[in-house]
């Protein structure tokens, strides 16, 4: 009687009929119970779009991360206080200019990988967080700590490739002063939400010289010297490296924004 009276119902209707059919049938077939998932064909489970781009190497740099110094200037960069670099810029390489304050990129970024290799000094000089001591602060708030920990001594989640006083690293994977190292960094930045209220905690994993010593860490808030970490919402921050009266040097800096 529905089906003559109104057809347009009858047809919501059936639809809803022949739905509830299909899952009864896939039901005592098993799909619901994990049974005959293996029996499906190879096509139901392919997945063809998006196709991902295409990245080629050049030199060990992927084709589409952002080079922040190759060497030849600081173009990229800025002091910390708003001036020129003062670092020095030698070779291939740039060195802390002692006293001239840390800098920083003059782009800002969000999600990231980062590419950077340090050296500490080949003259040792100085213990713990004296010696070679610099850093890469992560949106400009939270600490990769550089340092020579090869064979000095400091508090574990101070070392090199620690997060300044919150993550002390799985290993020790530093190589002797003197040495360039990699650290390959995978960031997941913070989110807000519109009251400034932090919703998720950022993310970082390191490999130092290749060998991971940070996992996903959820990095706690701003990495402080003093005190405890703080959470003021921020948006896309830039990359800042540190000037601690140490005579450490940096070259081939790229990242990838995500
Ligand atoms: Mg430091």
């Amino acid at each position: 009687m529905i089906i003559i009276i109104f057809p347009e119902i009858n047809l919501t209707f059936m639809k809803y009929l022949y739905v509830c059919i299909a899952l009864c049938i896939a039901t005592n077939m098993g799909f619901g119970q994990g049974k005959d998932r293996a029996s499906l064909d190879p096509e139901v489970t392919e997945v063809w779009e998006p196709i991902p781009p295409k990245v080629n190497i050049v030199n060990g740099v992927p084709s589409d991360a952002q080079v922040l110094f190759d060497g030849s200037d600081f173009s990229n960069w800025i002091g910390i206080n708003g001036g020129d670099v003062q670092w020095d810029l030698v070779g291939d390489a740039m060195t802390v200019k002692l006293g001239t304050g840390g800098i920083t990129t003059r782009d800002s970024f969000g999600d990231f990988q980062l590419h950077i290799e340090w050296a500490s000094p080949e003259v040792i000089t100085g213990e713990g967080q004296g010696r070679g001591n610099s850093g890469i602060f992560l949106q400009n708030r939270y600490e990769v700590q550089v340092l020579d920990s090869y064979e000095s001594r400091t508090y574990s989640n101070g070392q090199a490739s620690a997060i300044y006083k919150q993550a002390i690293p799985l290993v020790n994977a530093c190589k002797p002063p003197g040495e360039w190292q990699t650290y390959d960094i995978i960031y997941t930045a913070p989110r807000f939400n519109d009251n400034g209220r932090k919703i998720s905690n950022a993310k970082v994993t390191v490999l130092h010289n290749g060998v991971v010593t940070l996992n996903d860490f959820e990095i706690w808030g701003t990495t402080q010297y003093k005190g405890l970490p703080s959470n003021e919402p921020h948006g896309d921050a830039p990359i800042t490296l540190q000037d601690h009266s140490n005579l450490v040097k940096y070259r081939n800096i790229w990242i990838r924004r995500m």
